[in-house]
């Protein structure tokens, strides 16, 4: 298999299973208990909280909470939040291209009595300031706006909009979950009041993420119980998986600068030898600051779910968009929200890559893609019409699928 979908779930860094093995045998101990074992557990879990903390620039290591994952953090960010700040309804705003981790929750918060407003990204992929600036209100309360977008890979400008925010008196939440370890993320510097992060999006292990809780906001735990992580998560705390968790992200920031290089240098090549080979195909965005491992591509006249079918019969794993949606045919609502028609929309492909990721991979892909996409185009009664010759005029110069073509 070559695998092509490092956003949506990364592999085990083998130096990452290593250090957390022992934790799972030798020092099983519980965090929380008060003889030698659990006092080795509790100091690996703390040095672990101290690494995240250290890593996205919090200022006490009291500020991260472990979580089951991203979307658990994005739950506590919200739920945790609003239930000590505004328990009896106000106003949220959040992004039209959310992760449903974020979106669907805020539907359900708007059943619960919350006023929602969704802003839109533009066409560059983005949240321009003036256009959250329009959304926020007296009551606003949370404002919650992903740092790096999960199917397109564009980065916000959180800086900006944080300032924005706060001026209003609001919170402001990121989802930060693709950017941690792949590029420059501080909470700090980017004056964010609340984060959350996964470990399985870089090579950590699955079931474990964080909250980072600016210290002073009032906070209502989700899960009560025996009052780990300050009463603000209960449960016995997964030491194995923080470790694992802090180890990732240790490498991933070690090695962070080289491997950005590396994988943008992979997708723009990526990117280069599709449209190139293609006639009526473009990078979904391909400007500005970006996430260096996500090729989202647009292939009109083609099913993303028919290209992801016949790519898996010759080994290839990629997404049409964010995991969620998959398995459903309803265009992706990140495509939709930055202005993409959904005929041109419903031909989508997120190719994603990481460090397994070879030049002879994406090779492979671009060799097993093109044949696929013009026997799918031949096939389509519609293709011709809607997006044949006409169209084909303005569209890059269509080498017939050669092998090399636009290198
Ligand atoms: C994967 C992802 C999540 C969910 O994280 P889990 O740890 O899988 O719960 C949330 N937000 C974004 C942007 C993601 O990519």
């Amino acid at each position: 298999m070559t695998y092509l979908d490092y956003a949506a779930t990364t592999p085990v860094d083998a130096r990452v299973l290593e250090a957390m093995l022992p934790y799972f045998s030798t020092h099983f101990g519980n965090a929380n208990s008060l003889y030698a074992a659990g006092r080795d557990a509790y100091h690996a879990l703390e040095a672990a909280r101290e690494t995240i903390a250290t890593a996205i620039g919090a200022a006490h290591p009291a500020e991260i909470i472990f979580t089951s994952g991203g979307t658990e953090a994005d739950n506590a960010a919200f739920i945790s939040v609003l239930r000590r700040i505004a328990p009896d309804g106000g106003h949220l705003v959040t992004s039209a291209y959310e992760h449903p981790a974020v979106l669907e929750l805020v539907k359900w918060l708007g059943k619960q009595g919350y006023d929602i407003t969704l802003v839109q990204p533009r066409a560059d992929g983005r949240i321009h300031p003036e256009d959250l600036a329009k959304t926020l209100r007296e009551d606003t309360k949370i404002v919650s706006i992903m740092h790096s977008n999960n199917e397109i890979g564009t980065i916000n400008d959180l800086k900006q909009l944080a300032e924005c925010v706060h001026s209003c008196g609001a919170l402001f939440h990121t989802d930060a979950v693709q950017s941690l370890g792949k590029v420059a993320f501080d909470v700090q510097d980017l004056g964010v009041d609340l984060a959350s992060f996964s470990a399985h999006k870089i090579y950590g292990p699955k079931g474990i993420g964080a909250l980072y809780l600016r210290r002073g906001i009032g906070f209502d735990a989700l899960i009560k119980g025996g009052g780990q992580e300050s009463k603000r998560r209960s449960g016995t705390q997964n030491v194995a998986a923080a470790v694992g968790f802090a180890e990732a992200v240790q490498l991933s920031l070690a090695e962070r600068d080289s491997e950005a290089l590396r994988l943008a240098d992979l997708r723009d090549h990526l990117i280069a030898r599709v449209t190139s080979s293609l006639e009526n195909t473009q990078a979904t965005v391909s400007e500005g600051a970006r996430i260096p491992g996500i090729a989202p591509l647009l292939i009109k006249g083609v099913e993303g779910e028919s290209m992801l079918l016949q790519l898996d019969n010759q080994g290839f794993a990629v997404s049409t968009g964010s995991a969620c949606s998959s398995g459903s045919l309803a265009a992706s609502h990140v495509l939709l929200s930055i202005g993409v028609p959904q005929e041109i929309a419903h031909g989508s492909l997120r190719v994603s890559l990481g460090r397994q990721t070879t030049a002879a991979d994406v090779d492979a892909f671009a060799d097993a893609l093109v044949p696929i996409v013009e026997k799918l185009r031949a096939m389509s009664p519609v293709y011709e019409r809607y997006f044949g010759r006409a169209s084909a005029q303005h569209a890059p110069k269509n080498t017939g699928g050669q092998k090399d073509a636009g290198v």
